[in-house]
């Protein structure tokens, strides 16, 4: 029987990367943006590689959304096999001009998503006692990093978070990993400026910035049974950016 795939925030960027990477090795996909046209046209490239793919609306920080989710990703696919916690945004400004409000915005949709998404498919993985789990971390969750005290502090959690789940669940075959991305080329990296690029790139020792595809690269690893001793890890994917 084949095995479904389920990655969060997968319509672009790092998930949509991981989730045509996961259909490459024969996974079904569940694509999740927060609304389906967002996710048509990674599910098309996942189709084209010869998996079944679907997308599944919801707004990951709400936990009515995600049971909501959870239970027609149940009804059409039957498994979930792999969670990829990958939905992300950043709020970017220095701590003393950063609202409360976008401080709150980014706990919630960075961090209390992992916790719906975990709780709710590693319910379903519990029955199977089998299931692998891996969230997206970043640099700045390890070392933190100015302009950021409400992404750091979220990214802080999902490692925290990461170890937690994998000694809850690792007695059950549910293993729980992370990787800490550092600067790779999409979307939400694409909004710095030129100068905030150049100072980033000055601390790389690989000096180039990273593709999604070398993220998706070590979280097919992490899903796979190559990796089936590995739990409660954070593998940092960073070119070097600190060592
Ligand atoms: P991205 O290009 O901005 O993509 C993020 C995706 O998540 C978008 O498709 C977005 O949908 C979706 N999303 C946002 N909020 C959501 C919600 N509440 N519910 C469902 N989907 C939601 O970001 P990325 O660079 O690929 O980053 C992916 C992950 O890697 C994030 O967790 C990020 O923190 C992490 N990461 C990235 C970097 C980097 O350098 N790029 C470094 C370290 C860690 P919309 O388009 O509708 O907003």
């Amino acid at each position: 029987m084949s095995k479904t795939a389920i990655i969060t925030g997968s319509g672009r960027g790092i998930g949509a990367a991981i989730a045509k990477r996961l259909a490459k090795d024969g996974f079904d996909i569940a694509i999740n943006e927060l609304s389906e046209e967002a996710g048509q046209q990674t599910a098309e490239e996942c189709r084209a590689l010869g998996v079944k793919a679907g997308v599944f609306a919801a707004d990951v920080s709400d936990y009515a959304q995600c049971e909501e989710m959870i239970k027609k990703v149940k009804d059409e696919f039957k498994t979930i096999d792999v969670l990829v916690n990958n939905a992300g945004i950043t709020r970017d400004g220095l701590l003393l001009r950063m609202s409360e409000e976008t401080y709150d915005t980014v706990i919630r949709i960075n961090q209390k998503s992992v916790f719906n998404m975990t709780k709710l498919a590693g319910a379903a993985m519990l029955r199977q006692k089998s299931g692998s789990i891996v969230n997206l971390a970043s640099v700045a969750g390890l070392y933190g990093n100015p302009g950021q005290m409400n992404y750091s502090a979220s990214k802080g959690a999902v490692i925290a978070m990461t170890k937690t789940a994998a000694k809850e669940l690792g007695s059950r075959g549910i293993r729980v990993n992370a990787v800490a991305p550092g600067f790779i080329q999409t979307p939400m990296t694409d909004k710095l400026t030129e100068e905030q690029k150049s100072a980033i790139l000055g601390q790389i020792a690989m000096k180039r910035y990273g593709q999604p595809e070398e993220i998706a690269n070590v979280v097919a690893f992490l899903c796979s049974d190559d990796s089936s001793y590995v739990t409660g890890q954070i593998i940092e994917i960073s070119g070097g950016l600190s060592m």
